[in-house]
């Protein structure tokens, strides 16, 4: 088949959170499987110069009075397209812009005039989430009409429901495109029309249906509800490698697990913590957002740090109260709680490399890559079962010995703050189930061919 992947952000080239991943690691499955995958995004000013370099044009469109330049490039057997024009490459901002508006609807509509003028006949177009919303619309409304795209198909997948790109529908109707009302939707559009919609986890395309997750397009999606199905993500298991991570002081794999202590002992120095391995360790990685269920965890942190030998690091950045608060906390816990704000990509790998376990409590969850990075690198995943959470980990079972981590269901501190209490029993009085949660997270399989397998069987079906 011949697949058309469409996103706004990609790794390596731009990254602001999961979408990215996915749209790098899911066309190179893909790929592996036999088929023709590829990618086009825009050509921001963020991406480093270096990454693109050997990029060489394709094609010019005109829209408008503008002109936007089309490159290509080529990596590990994927053909990246990248479109240019001031609206993408002289922007100090990706997603915050007056005209995000005018700038999506344009990305939408340059990427389906991109593949005819490339002459790529698309056996599915697969859009992603809000920026490129409009395209399955624009096929439907103008595109269908064109033999060029009498075969294609569209997939709407949704990485988060809340970012939905609300405008006034002036640049759509500005392009030509008829629509009544004042306002649009992108993401709603995307539901409405494209042949399938998926979701990255069974559990949040259930969720999504109801009110309380629903983010008020639940009664859309409902109507859908037939043909919108959750695929859980993979993480990239060559990138994210315990055994040859170049970020880890001490790589180690599921035989050599002990040396995770090496990498506690650096990360403990590095931040002025007490230097002790046998203290654990509970690790954070997160964008300090309320998504992520920080507020339980600022309701209970400093009653667990007070009462327990235990200590904690986060590593993230975001909203100001968050940063504040656990700043001040770590003033006051100068041993216990080591903190780091900021976007930091090697420091991440360490603390996965150095944890012993990894709390994500969040409110709603997708799917969530964080948790299988921490499984991948024996950091025992302590979550709220949530979205891609509670399809990933498997609370631990006393009785049958099953389980790769520890969860809870409601959201609430003081369950968060007991299951804290019950992995910490496993660590320090039951060593040996301890390290059988650790080494069942680490054996798992947490890459992308079974999911990308069944994309394909979605793509077929349509
Ligand atoms: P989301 O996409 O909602 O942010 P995910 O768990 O799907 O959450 O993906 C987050 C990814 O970003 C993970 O790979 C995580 O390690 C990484 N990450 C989050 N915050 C930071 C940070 N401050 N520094 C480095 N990496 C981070």
């Amino acid at each position: 088949m011949k697949i058309a992947f469409v996103s706004s952000e990609v790794y390596p080239f731009i990254k602001t959170g999961g979408l990215a991943d996915v749209a790098y690691s899911l066309p190179k499955a893909l790929r592996k499987l036999g088929h023709e995958v590829i990618v086009v995004l825009p050509y921001y000013k963020q991406i480093p110069e270096g990454l693109v370099k050997d990029a060489y044009w394709v094609s010019n469109v005109e829209i408008q009075a503008k002109t936007f330049w089309n490159y290509c490039l080529e990596l590990e057997g994927v053909k990246y397209y990248l479109i240019e024009e001031a609206l993408f490459s002289q922007r100090d901002s990706l997603y915050t812009n007056e005209d995000s508006d005018y700038q999506f609807a344009m990305f939408s509509e340059v990427t389906l005039q991109l593949l005819k003028s490339i002459q790529f006949q698309a056996d599915i177009i697969h859009a992603n989430d809000w920026h490129t919303g409009l395209i399955p619309f624009f096929l439907e409304q103008r595109h269908c009409h064109d033999p060029f795209y009498q075969q294609t198909k569209t997939i709407y997948t949704i990485h988060n429901l809340r970012f939905q790109g609300q405008f006034s529908s002036e640049a759509v109707r500005g392009l030509g495109y008829q629509f009544d009302d004042i306002g649009i939707n992108y993401m709603q559009l995307g539901i409405q029309y494209a042949h399938k919609i998926t979701t990255v986890s069974e559990t949040y395309a259930n969720e999504i249906l109801t009110d309380f997750y629903g983010e008020n397009l639940n009664h859309i999606l409902k109507i859908r509800a037939q043909d919108l199905t959750g695929i859980v993500n993979g993480i990239d298991t060559e990138l994210f490698n315990p055994t040859t991570d170049q970020a880890l002081v001490s790589p180690y794999n599921v035989h050599t697990v002990q040396l995770k202590g090496e990498n506690k002992l650096a990360l403990q120095h590095r931040f002025g913590m007490e230097e002790n391995t046998q203290i654990p360790l509970i690790g954070i990685v997160t964008r300090l957002d309320s998504q992520k269920g920080l507020d339980l965890i600022m309701c209970v942190l400093e009653e667990i740090l007070y009462h327990n030998q235990v200590q904690f690091f986060l590593l993230g950045s975001g909203a100001e109260k968050y940063e504040t608060f656990f700043q001040d906390i770590r003033n006051r816990y100068p041993h216990k709680f080591g903190v780091y704000i900021g976007y930091d990509a090697k420091l991440a790998n360490l603390v996965y490399g150095a944890s012993d376990m990894f709390l994500m409590p969040s409110l709603y969850e997708p799917c969530g890559l964080s948790q299988l990075i921490a499984l991948r690198y024996g950091a025992v995943p302590i979550v709220r079962e949530t979205g891609g959470l509670n399809d990933t980990v498997q609370s631990y079972n006393e009785e049958t010995k099953e389980g790769n981590g520890f969860s809870f269901t409601n959201y609430n501190a003081h369950d968060m703050m007991y299951t804290i209490y019950r992995a910490l029993n496993y660590y320090y009085n039951h060593q040996d189930e301890w390290q059988q949660l650790i080494q069942t997270g680490m054996n798992g399989d947490y890459s992308w061919d079974k999911s990308a397998k069944q994309y394909v069987k979605l793509y077929e079906s349509i």
